[in-house]
């Protein structure tokens, strides 16, 4: 047999000189700095609600600049797929979708995609053709009396994921059925937050953190001195007007998204009873067996629809379909007097205290 020897020695040496090489380069330090800085942007007015993102980066200019450039991505976002801004582009869907296919962007062609992915995944429990069931309770709510049975029903024949119609070589949207409405209010948190992460890795950032609204991912470094990105989580039955909060308990994440989904902050109000914002396509009623979702998932996108999914498909097949996808889990509490938790096998180890 040949002596490797020769072999061995070269690919040490090899080794030493591009160890070497990057020394030089990184001025002697290692090549991720100890003295890293973290920037807080505060909270800022988002899609609705608030939102707050912290950099860490070698230096205070690079995480200050991270920060804007993930607020731009939040803003265009909001731009694209707002219900409430009547010129969003997913507001000309509405109103244009049925005459003839339109044409959409990349970012909005791949949410609605993905949208159409979680319906698959949950049995149609996501499912973001909900607008006119939407708008019916949207407007009992202002009116203070319930939907009727008529109006339900109506409803029902314009929802459903199968009507969209989606063309991925001319990226565009078309509806079969008239009087369809589109309605991302599930989902374009959890792709803003993933868009303005990737505008943070592009700009600079180590690491990071995007907040919209209580949903949340965090990437690579955390703030200098810590192990984990801590992440606490509300407790519904503790909030009060003013938004106080009280916490249930931490989570420590690394690279991963929570998402909440719950009747606790955002909800219609008709004859004195609180109903969800979240709606059972299959139904057209509001949900209610669960008072508070969270998801944690790889990215927001996915944390963000399984949670809006699994208030609609409740404690038992909710957990149920969470443990059978990897890499995500569930923390759940059921509506009631006494607060339970509820949670996948794999919760436990992200649960700090
Ligand atoms: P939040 O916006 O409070 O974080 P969610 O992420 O769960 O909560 O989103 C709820 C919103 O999703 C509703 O306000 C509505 O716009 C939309 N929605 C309601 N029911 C469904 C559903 N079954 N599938 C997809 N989207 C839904
Ligand atoms: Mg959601």
């Amino acid at each position: 047999m040949k002596d490797k020897r020769p072999i061995a020695i070269a690919i040490t040496v090899g080794i030493v000189l591009i160890a070497l090489h990057f020394l030089i380069r990184t001025g002697g330090k290692s090549p991720w700095p100890k003295d890293r800085v973290k920037e807080d942007s505060s909270q800022r007015l988002v899609m609705g609600t608030f939102g707050r993102v912290i950099a860490v980066a070698g230096d205070s200019a690079t995480a200050l600049k991270s920060i804007e450039a993930a607020f731009e991505e939040i803003a265009t976002v909001q731009k694209l797929m707002s219900y409430h801004k009547e010129d969003s582009q997913i507001n000309n869907v509405n109103r244009n979708a049925y005459k003839a296919p339109v044409k959409v962007s990349e970012r909005t062609f791949e949410v609605l995609q993905r949208s159409v992915e979680f319906s698959g995944i949950t049995g149609g429990a996501f499912d973001i053709t909900v607008g006119p069931m939407v708008d019916l309770w949207h407007s009992a709510g202002q009116r203070g009396s319930a939907p009727t049975e008529a109006q339900l029903q109506q409803a029902r024949g314009k929802v459903g994921f199968q009507k969209l119609i989606l063309d991925a070589n001319e990226m565009t949207v078309r509806f079969a059925v008239d009087g369809m409405k589109l309605d991302l209010g599930g989902i374009a948190k959890g792709y803003a937050i993933d868009k303005a992460i990737e505008a943070m890795r592009n700009s600079g950032s180590l690491g990071g953190m995007v907040d919209i609204g209580g949903d949340i991912r965090c990437f690579a470094a955390p703030p200098p001195g810590k192990k984990r990105w801590r992440i606490a989580l509300q407790d519904p039955g503790e909030v009060t007007a003013t938004f106080g909060s009280v916490y249930l308990l931490t989570l420590g994440l690394a690279e991963s998204a929570v998402a909440t989904s719950g009747d606790y902050r955002r909800f219609v109000l008709v004859e004195g009873q609180k109903y969800s914002h979240i709606i059972s396509p299959a139904t057209s009623s509001t949900v209610k067996e669960l008072s508070s979702v969270s998801i944690i998932a790889a990215t927001a996108i996915e944390a963000d629809a399984l949670a809006t999914a699994i208030s609609v498909m409740g404690q038992e097949k909710g957990i149920a379909l969470i443990e059978s996808l990897e890499n995500v889990e569930a923390i759940l509490i059921p509506s009631g007097p006494t607060p339970q938790l509820i949670q996948t096998k794999g919760a436990k180890r992200y649960i700090e205290k």
